[in-house]
């Protein structure tokens, strides 16, 4: 993802508030430089005067202050962390967490007929676990 800063001039007024937008700026986020133009001819029409880098470069290192109009984001929302299920052999401190698998067992193939399920932020929280390196052998749990 990349920024990009379009200014604004006299000329221009923002079509939903009606404000003037001189020396103000809208900060665009998207995949590539084209994307962000797109995004804002498609909010703003042609009411807005040039693409920048950024806003050190729009404003020429500071000498000609703006301030921010609009912030807009192309690009999936941001994800909350994964937070799945988790299996322990009980409810204690220090032990590993266990990936659950289809049939009642776990990733590394222990029965969970015993034991306790709960989500991993509170295993890891609350009682100290571990991630099971045989249930994640990728060393990874989409933990973030
Ligand atoms: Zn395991």
């Amino acid at each position: 993802m990349i920024t990009q800063v379009f200014t604004f001039g006299y000329g221009h007024t923002c079509p939903y508030t009606g404000d003037s937008l001189a020396d103000q700026y809208a900060t665009v986020v998207a995949p590539d430089k084209e994307q962000c133009r797109a995004l804002m001819l498609a909010v703003f029409g042609r009411q807005w005067a040039f693409q920048y880098d950024s806003v050190e470069h729009a404003t020429k290192g500071g000498r000609y202050p703006m301030t921010e109009h609009v912030r807009l984001t192309i690009g999936p929302p941001l994800a909350p962390p994964a937070d799945p299920d988790v299996w322990m052999a009980a409810a204690r401190r220090g032990l590993d967490y266990h990936r659950i698998a289809a049939g009642n067992v776990t990733g590394c193939g222990r029965s969970m007929r015993t034991g306790v399920v709960g989500k991993r932020s509170e295993a890891v929280a609350d009682r100290e676990a571990g991630r099971c390196r045989r249930c994640w052998p990728d060393g990874e749990d989409g933990a973030s």
